[in-house]
């Protein structure tokens, strides 16, 4: 299949490179790619918050392997008619599904400068990298880190708590676990936090070796927060078990319901047994940007770890999240490793104040650094700060007209920026209600006026409604509320709640 090159006799055919052949045409299919995708940016309102990809579409995104070239302007073409118009929908003014944040048309350019430097961010004795050092120095400021703190930009939150836990797997072990591997301790380490921590910390805590079962998890209250006898009584009992407790786990906004656990408690707790904290704070940490919610999340300062993304609250494009470690040695020494093919310098390229490789597992990185600086720079934190608030007020505004209406039912207390409820037209049973309003969910997604996404609280399914969407406004909310009522009543009519749609 592959055609034999001149690997033994170069000279026979010229030379070339993946420069365009024709420069002047690439200029203008960039700039009519730039035009195109400001107007689809400007249009977003107009469009479905999400439709399913038609089968003759799917069909053609499934190809054979190219072999030759396709004219730029043709592969821009199928990019146009086969992928644009089907996105996740995100970006969409009306998506509050899961947690995800839009980016935005600013930091849509910052992303093609950083892809035109193109600079590979594992060392530092560039510009590149001072930019990095200085978001980092500027996200320690924002969340009550001190200057001197360790810190890395990571793909996303589920990274940075794996980044995270594994520096305090370090600093906790007892023994130079890198060296001897887990196998040396004996003894189980046990991590702990709520039910509602999220499944990334589970995936940390599997990939780090520790086990699942070594992450205890701690009942909530009737506000989703942890229950501090609880998080105490399981310490002691595993002390008692010849356990190994490791770190205490706090959540900065719990993926169900927005949740902040009381994270000074949680550092008193800590450090009463000598244990490693650690908040996953991926949206909610950002929430201390804005003065009047800051009390929500006192402690947070106290982290001896804190992980967040970029990419939801401060509405950046995917991918950005961040690790920050109060102990930067310690950091360090979880992640270094310097083989001779990466050796430092006193002076020259391989010179400079920091690896970034020896702060996560990551080698070769890419200039996630750029929008973070060009979104803080261009929009400011003031501007950041009311964006979050806006959306905070939002939820308020949302659940408030939640509980005005009767046939709808607020799930849980709505603290931050996820709403949790459901259709329910006053029926009890609590599996019809689950039935009828997973049902809905999918019809208001197929109609593409909004996008939740849903979960699970006690047994009940919830319509949930994260909003980390600088693209909403009031009105949006406003249609929501309608259309799910619509829709429900649409359902009762056709006897979903009698029990007819029951088979
Ligand atoms: C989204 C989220 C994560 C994971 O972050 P990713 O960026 O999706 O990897 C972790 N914790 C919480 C609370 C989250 O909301």
């Amino acid at each position: 299949m592959l055609m034999e090159h001149s690997v033994n006799n170069p000279s026979r055919i010229p030379e070339e490179s993946l420069g365009p052949s024709d420069w002047p045409a690439l200029r203008r299919l960039g700039h009519r790619m730039l035009d195109d995708m400001f107007a689809y940016l400007q249009g977003l309102r107009q469009r479905a918050a999400w439709q399913p990809v038609p089968e003759a579409v799917a069909a053609e995104l499934e190809q054979l392997l190219p072999l030759d070239p396709m004219p730029e302007e043709d592969v821009y073409r199928q990019f146009q008619r086969t992928i644009l118009p089907y996105p996740l929908g995100n970006i969409h003014p009306r998506f509050w599904g899961w947690v995800m944040g839009g980016g935005t048309p600013l930091t849509m350019l910052a992303e093609m400068l950083a892809a035109g430097m193109n600079p590979n961010m594992a060392n530092a004795s560039h510009a590149t990298a001072l930019v990095e050092l200085q978001v980092l120095k500027w996200l320690k400021a924002l969340l009550g880190m001190p200057p001197e703190a360790g810190g890395i930009l990571v793909s996303g939150g589920s990274v940075a708590n794996l980044t995270a836990l594994a520096v305090a797997r370090t600093a906790g072990a007892g023994f130079d676990v890198r060296q001897e591997g887990l196998a040396m301790g004996g003894r189980r380490l046990t991590l702990y936090g709520s039910t509602e921590m999220h499944s990334s910390i589970q995936r940390a805590v599997e990939v780090l070796g520790l086990g699942n079962q070594a992450l205890r998890r701690i009942p909530v209250d009737s506000r989703y927060q942890i229950r501090l006898d609880g998080l105490s009584q399981a310490i002691e009992a595993d002390l008692a078990d010849g356990c190994q407790p490791l770190a205490v786990i706090g959540n900065a906004g719990t993926v169900n319901t927005g949740a902040i656990d009381p994270l000074g408690q949680l550092a008193d707790i800590a450090a009463e047994y000598g244990l490693w904290f650690h908040v996953d704070g991926a949206f909610g940490a950002l929430a201390n940007l804005v003065p009047e919610l800051q009390p929500k999340l006192a402690g947070l300062e106290r982290a001896d770890s804190l992980a967040f993304d970029l990419h939801k609250w401060p509405y950046l494009p995917f991918e950005a999240g961040c690790t920050l470690v109060r102990d930067r040695e310690i950091h360090r020494r979880t992640f270094v490793v310097r083989p001779d093919y990466l050796e430092s310098d006193e002076r020259g390229v391989a010179a400079g104040p920091v690896w970034f490789s020896d702060y996560g597992i990551q080698l070769s990185r890419g200039f996630r650094a750029l929008k973070v600086w060009m979104a803080f720079k261009s929009y400011g934190v003031h501007k950041l700060s009311r964006l979050i608030a806006q959306n905070v007020a939002q939820a308020h505004y949302l659940s408030d007209q939640i509980e005005r209406l009767p046939s709808l039912e607020l799930l849980a207390p709505a603290p931050l920026n996820i709403v949790c409820f459901r259709y329910n037209p006053g029926i009890t049973s609590s599996e019809k209600l689950n039935r009828l309003n997973h049902e809905l969910l999918l019809r208001l997604q197929e109609s593409g006026a909004a996008v939740l996404s849903s979960t699970m609280l006690e047994g009940r399914y919830a319509l949930r409604c994260a909003i980390t969407n600088h693209r909403s406004r009031r009105e949006d909310f406003d249609l929501l509320i309608r259309q799910v009522v619509m829709i429900g009543n649409q359902l009762v009519e056709q006897g979903w709640t009698a029990g007819a749609a029951d088979a």
